[in-house]
């Protein structure tokens, strides 16, 4: 029966104002990245129910296993009591019928509950209950499966839904749904995200979304504030093109095999890797790709980049700051490990040689006190940069401690005598003088040198190459020496005596000689010098030439320098006691020879001022030597302790003289109470003019600045009346009596009866 003309024409009102609803509905919901998505359906809600004169419009959406259904959002008219917070957790069959029609994607529509047939008899109880008098409910159907329904209640009196009205809910559920889903990847690719936001915090995201070929089919706004993309320019163009060389083929790897549709659940995060901003310059970006290709919404890869440069550049920089020397920017000796573990294992495999150059600068500590730190480091840094420009690509320099560089030779073509030539050239490098606060400083280095095929560690060849070094400067330095197998041994031995030597001064393996020092007029006893003696462990002796310097690199001369004052001391007040009652307190003085490294150490003016109270020693019978370059070597901190010990009463000896550097000037300042002439000027006075002329020199220097004048070394009469002649005032030496044990000054001491003996060799 055709309708009439009014009712055809509030049809067509009804279908025209449902047709605007809904165009503004999908306005709203156009936007995928819409937050506000529940305030959006609210607002449909509300507007088709208020439209259609409806007192309830709501949604229910299902859970992934249509088990169970909650009713999500509810717009009510004026007067109506809401629904909604008793209806979540609904089962979806409460009404038995509707789940297959929804899951058919069908829609109920009851135009007047009253009316159900008494075969739905429950369905409609149930509808009354709520006070339901007609309703219509439309499936939200995803793209995969039914979401849940729109429904519209209508309870003060039944309302009527046309065939076309029906069809436009439908659209309108479908707008709802889009909407729903698109902002569920949204929230779930923001979720992904949230752990990068955290990292890095204020950093804008940049979305993308691609096509299967990496091609920009759309570039969300902040392409341009981060990276200067403009949409306009970039739309079509390949994301790849854009990735840094460096970092492409991982990110390629990811994206190539996009080229089915992924699932669109499938969020994969891409390595960091940088991008080309619109400047030319380079960003690093942190970015998750999902695959959305299936979903018609969206119909492509979204990209989801994070711009942390800020952060990427700040871990480069720790890890540079890892693996580099501050002060050169060379590599350090970690990096230098791997970068020879690296050349090791290319030359084992290409059958080529490596070699590895042990570089340390010759008296750098000497040149670095006397011209300060900042100086050094200047000096140092120079030195880093000539051997950093000396060499090819592929050789690597690394600075291994203070004034130790380490270079690997990488030469493809090298042999031996290439690569001894090759650290020779290093050495020449060196010897330029270097211009420093505009004064030109020369410096020679040694280098040790090992050649290797690829088949030692790393460890073994640094060791090796130090162990070459150390030979070279053993010769005198200035030169390259290259690795042989005897120097393992030795390497071997010094590593085998710093054992042994550990704890020898608590276990009473040490042991002191004494060398009587005599006045160079009457030859009577004026002291001792206390000389170190190290029997070893294994009985072996191990000269104190040999064991002292090991003793000074380990710091086991601290506690050992400390154990030989103190023995001394002890030594002299037996002495002192058992000499005969009319001998008196004749001062019976001890040289004690003291290493920098002591001096260094805190505590050594309280170790001497104990010792010298324990064995009631008079300050003024202990004199302490330092060697010329000791001295020179120390730091002011170090002379001030020595001033403080000086000013206790004890003296200063400068021993070894005149073969260091001392300056004229340099010794007027220094707490210094004698000089102890070098024996090699001793040994050389006689024949050569030139070192009788140094030793006159320097009795006349301690002469005119009030210091005291010994010689050591003294083996010949013709040695002793040259230095009688030139008024040195004590000697000491084979030729008067070699270092012996207390035993041999003791007898010395009782049997003449008086300290002023004479001398028991050399006749006067
Ligand atoms: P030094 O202080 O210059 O000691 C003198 C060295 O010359 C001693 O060697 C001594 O045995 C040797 N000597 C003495 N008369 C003659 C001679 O007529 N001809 C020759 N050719 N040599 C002579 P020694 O005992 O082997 O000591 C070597 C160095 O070891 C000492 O040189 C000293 O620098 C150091 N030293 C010895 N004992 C100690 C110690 O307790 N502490 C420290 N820090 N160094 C010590
Ligand atoms: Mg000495
Ligand atoms: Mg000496």
């Amino acid at each position: 029966m055709p309708k009439p003309p009014a009712e055809r024409a509030d049809e067509q009102a009804e279908l025209l104002g449902l047709l605007r609803l809904m165009t503004s509905i999908l306005r709203r919901f156009a936007d995928v990245a819409d937050q506000d998505i529940d305030a959006g359906i609210n607002d449909a809600l509300a507007s088709i129910g208020a439209f259609a004169g409806v007192d309830r419009s709501y949604i229910f959406l299902a859970d992934a296993d249509m088990v169970l259904i909650h009713n999500t959002h509810e717009w009510c008219a004026p007067g109506i009591t809401p629904e909604i917070d008793s209806l979540r957790d609904v089962p979806f069959d409460t009404i038995s019928w509707w789940r297959p029609r929804l899951l058919r994607g069908e829609s109920v529509y009851i135009p007047d509950v009253q009316h159900l047939p008494d075969s739905r008899a429950d369905e409609r109880a149930i509808l009354a209950r709520q006070g339901i008098r007609s309703l219509i409910v439309v499936p939200l159907m995803g793209a995969d499966r039914l979401r849940g329904f729109l429904g519209f209640d209508a309870v003060q009196r039944p309302r009527e839904w046309s065939e076309a009205g029906n069809l436009l809910l439908r659209a309108v559920a479908d707008i709802i749904i889009g909407g729903l889903m698109r902002h569920e990847s949204y929230t779930a690719l923001a979720q992904s995200e949230e752990r990068f936001r955290t990292l890095v915090r204020g950093s804008s995201d940049v979305v993308m979304i691609l096509d299967a070929d990496t091609r920009l089919c759309y570039l969300g706004s902040s392409a341009e504030s981060v990276l200067g993309w403009q949409a306009a320019t970039r739309t079509g163009e390949r994301y790849l093109d854009f990735v840094h060389p460096d970092d492409l083929p991982p990110i390629g790897m990811l994206l190539e095999p996009m080229q089915p549709a992924q699932p669109p659940a499938g969020h994969i995060l891409l390595p960091d890797h940088r991008v080309m901003s619109a400047d030319g310059g380079w960003r690093w970006c942190s970015a998750t790709v999902t695959d959305l290709r299936a979903d018609p919404a969206i119909g492509g890869i979204v990209l989801n980049a994070h711009d942390i440069t800020r952060r990427k550049e700040a871990e480069i920089a720790l890890q540079h700051q890892a693996l580099h020397d501050p002060l050169t920017a060379l590599p350090n000796r970690a990096l230098l490990a791997d970068r020879l573990r690296h050349a090791l294992l290319l030359a084992g495999r290409r059958g080529q040689l490596i070699g590895v150059v042990f570089i340390d600068l010759d008296d750098f500590k000497l040149i670095n006190d006397s011209i300060g730190h900042r100086a050094g480091d200047r000096l140092l840094m120079d030195a880093a940069k000539r051997l950093a420009d000396a060499l090819e690509p592929e050789d690597t320099v690394a600075r291994f401690g203070g004034d130790e560089f380490v270079v690997i030779f990488e030469r493809a073509t090298a042999t031996p005598a290439s690569l001894t030539a090759a650290a020779e050239r290093l050495l020449a490098v060196l010897a330029r003088p270097f211009r420093i606060s505009k004064r030109d400083y020369s410096i020679s280095a040694s280098a040790g040198l090992v050649v290797s095929n690829g088949d030692a560690g790393v460890d073994e060849l640094l060791r090796d190459a130090d162990a070459a070094m150390y030979r070279a400067k053993a010769q005198g330095g200035g030169r390259v020496q290259p690795f042989d197998a005897t120097m393992r041994a030795q390497l071997l031995r010094r590593v085998e005596l710093a054992r042994a030597l550990r704890g020898s001064e608590t276990r009473g393996e040490l042991t002191l000689h004494y060398q009587p020092l005599f006045d160079a007029q009457d030859q009577s006893l004026l002291g001792v010098e206390a000389l170190l003696r190290w029997p070893g462990a294994a009985g072996e002796l191990a000269p104190p030439t040999e064991f002292i310097p090991i003793a000074e690199e380990t710091g086991l001369i601290v506690p050992i320098g400390a154990w030989v004052i103190d023995q001394a001391l002890a030594q002299v007040r037996a002495w002192l006691d058992a000499a005969p009652a009319g001998a008196g307190r004749l001062p019976l003085g001890v040289a004690v020879n003291l290493s920098v490294h002591q001096l260094a150490a805190p505590g050594l003016e309280q170790t001497i001022a104990d010792a010298l109270h324990r064995h009631r020693i008079p300050a003024r019978l202990l004199c302490l030597e330092l060697t010329e370059s000791a001295f020179m070597t120390e730091a002011q901190t170090g002379i001030d302790v020595l001033r403080r010990i000086r000013a206790l009463g004890v003296r200063i000896a400068i021993d070894d003289f005149g073969t260091g550097y001392s300056s004229l000037a340099y010794l007027r300042d220094l707490p210094v109470d004698e000089l102890k002439i070098d024996r090699a000027f001793v040994r050389g006075m006689v024949e050569s003019d030139r070192d009788r002329r140094i030793v006159n020199v320097i009795v006349t220097l301690g002469r005119e600045m009030g210091l005291d004048t010994i010689a050591e070394g003294i083996e010949t009469d013709a040695q002793l009346a040259v230095l009688r002649q030139l008024g040195c005032h004590r000697v000491q030496g084979f030729g008067l009596m070699a270092p012996a044990p207390a035993a041999a000054i003791t007898a010395l001491v009782t049997r003449v009866g008086s300290l002023r003996s004479a001398s028991p060799a050399l006749s006067s």
